[in-house]
């Protein structure tokens, strides 16, 4: 009986550890696999297709984490 105490106390804990790292994905990581990432050229920022900013050089598709990255994007190419 003691046994299964520890047990349900155990599970009460992991759940606890779980809850707190999960949800928010720090930028600067890869997000959680099975979501397609990219990382962004100008600042290295890994972001999900969804969030991405999408910009187009030579017919190859860049992901941007916002507007203001694929505008500093395009600033270098203008300098180049
Ligand atoms: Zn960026």
């Amino acid at each position: 009986m003691k046994f299964i105490i520890w047990l349900l106390i155990g599970y009460v804990v992991y759940q606890m550890f779980k809850g707190r790292s999960g949800g928010e994905i720090p930028a600067a990581q890869p997000a959680e696999k099975g979501e397609e990432t990219f990382r962004d050229p100008v600042c290295g920022v890994y972001v999900s297709a969804e969030d991405a900013v999408i910009g187009r050089h030579e017919g190859e598709r860049l992901h941007f984490c916002s507007m203001e990255c694929l505008e500093k994007y395009q600033e270098r190419l203008e300098n180049k």
